[in-house]
């Protein structure tokens, strides 16, 4: 026997949830299935902090309620394949269920390494409910040692959150950097030394060449470099923080557009196929910046996509300009925050970059609690707009970036923001005479103008 259902949302993570509950605000009446499997959607930014044991672990889950709570039937099952010719999707349990309209928000896992040893008992990545519970599971056992793999976002999160709980830890990645996609070199140094204050161990440039184990536990990583690190196979664990991927094999063969990092869609969240429409983390799209295909499996990506997509499907016209990839971490007591393209990938995708650096204190720098802050801002030298910006911090770095993510969204030059109108008191602010935004956009303006200024008149020898 077939279900029927107008609209057929299959995940349950932030695009999901964000689609269900719009279109259910914009059209009440439109009967809306869920399909996820498992038991609790979660709050994945808060995993490294669940194991770090700051909270219960079950903060992380989010309640059902979320969606049931507003008129969408949820069904907890995994999609073993669809049939988009026929619009039927059949469940682990073999339920049919037709749909006139599917939105597919399956987002992205966690690329495994391709090593003998990687699905041994202490050897995890980080994404799902059983991920987090194991590696609780190996910390609570009296794990002392931890190898990281992975020093974007999630690996360094993960790194911190086993070196607050004593754990001696390694982490390792094959870039000459940590946060490569979110900090050059230059922003990247403040943090690699805060790293190395902490005691982490820090093997950057390298990669793991073997993971040696026997009884399905590894008991000893070998690196690139010929050094190895040696584990107690029964409690110490390696976690692989290498980058998702989109989870789409559900998708192959079924006459939709899909690439490699994802599925295709339009700046409405359309694929190619009419009443199928998809966002977030398993979709390909591309950057606001230079409208060329760009990574961002990122949840502030997934959620105003999945709004574009609820209003598409209501009816209402809305377009999504692209990722702009406004991302954020911590590493211990510093925030680091980025947005758009580093000076290193501005170059890469043929821009002629010119940077700006600030370098002022958080709050006036009398007033106690006084920290440095850092920004560095890349701009286009030939048309002057602004294409990135990356702070460094020791207070919250989101609020002071997301001011260039708006300046990218509405295409400012540094002209522009070097005039942006701002605020200032003495225990919520820069100095009024040194806004490190402002301070960093000047910067970049001086090198621009000294490059080709004429020698001011009267002093032209
Ligand atoms: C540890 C960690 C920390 C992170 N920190 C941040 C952060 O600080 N800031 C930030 O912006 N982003 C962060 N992210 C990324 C963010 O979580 C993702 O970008 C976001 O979850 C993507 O949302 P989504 O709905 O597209 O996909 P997902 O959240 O991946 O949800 C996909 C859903 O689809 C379901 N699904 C998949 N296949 C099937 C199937 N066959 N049948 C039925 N259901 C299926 C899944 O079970 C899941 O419910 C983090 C991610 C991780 C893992």
């Amino acid at each position: 026997m077939i279900e029927r259902t107008e609209v057929l949302v299959i995940g349950g993570g932030p695009a999901g949830i964000t689609f269900c509950r719009l279109l259910k605000k914009l059209r009440p009446e439109v009967a809306i299935t869920m399909l996820r499997p498992e038991a609790n959607s979660m709050v994945y930014c808060a995993i490294p902090y669940a194991l770090q044991g700051l909270f219960d672990p079950e903060a992380v889950y989010k309640k059902d309620a979320l969606v049931t709570d507003v008129g969408v039937r949820l069904v907890r099952q995994r999609v073993a394949r669809v049939n988009l010719a026929d619009r039927e999707a059949v469940t682990e349990d073999g339920t049919v269920l037709g749909f006139e309209t599917l939105f597919i928000a399956t987002g992205a896992v966690p690329v495994q390494p391709r090593l003998d040893n990687a699905d041994a008992d202490n050897v995890f990545t980080v994404k799902t409910q059983d991920d987090m519970l194991g590696i609780l599971g190996k910390l609570q056992a009296g794990a002392r040692r931890a190898v990281v793999v992975g020093a974007g976002a999630i690996g360094i999160e993960q790194a911190q959150a086993y070196r607050e709980r004593s754990l001696d830890v390694v982490l390792v990645d094959m870039a000459d950097r940590v946060l490569p996609t979110m900090l050059d070199a230059d922003m990247a140094a403040p943090v690699h030394d805060v790293l190395r204050d902490q005691g982490i161990d820090l093997r950057l440039g390298g990669t793991v060449s073997r993971l040696d184990g026997s009884g399905g536990r590894v008991h000893r990583v070998a690196l690139s470099d010929g050094t190895a690190v040696d584990l107690d196979p029964g409690t110490d664990f390696v976690c692989f923080a290498v980058g998702m991927r989109p989870d789409i094999d559900l998708f192959q063969d079924q006459g939709l557009a899909v690439e490699k990092d994802g599925i295709v869609v339009d700046d409405r969240m359309r694929t190619n196929l009419p009443g199928v429409l998809a966002a977030g983390d398993c979709c390909r799209f591309v950057s606001a910046i230079d409208g060329k295909v760009l990574g961002g499996k990122l949840a502030t990506n997934a959620v105003p996509m999945a709004k574009v997509a609820a209003r598409t499907v209501a009816g209402i016209r809305d377009r999504y300009s692209g990722f702009v990839n406004g991302a954020a971490t911590c590493a211990f007591h510093l925030r680091v925050a980025s947005t758009g393209f580093t000076e290193a990938l501005a170059r890469e995708r043929g821009f002629t970059p010119v940077v700006g650096t600030g370098h002022t204190r958080s709050r006036f720098p009398m007033m106690p609690g006084s920290s440095d802050v850092r920004f560095k801002l890349v701009a286009d030298a030939d048309s002057r707009r602004v294409l990135g910006g990356q702070v460094v911090a020791e207070v919250a770095a989101t609020d002071k970036i997301d001011v260039v993510s708006l300046a990218l969204q509405q295409r400012l030059t540094l002209d522009d923001l070097a005039r942006f109108s701002y605020s200032a008191q003495p225990w919520q602010s820069f100095f009024p005479a040194k806004h490190a935004l402002v301070e960093a956009c000047e910067s970049a303006l001086d090198r621009l103008d000294n490059a080709d200024r004429e020698p001011p008149a009267g002093i032209a020898s």
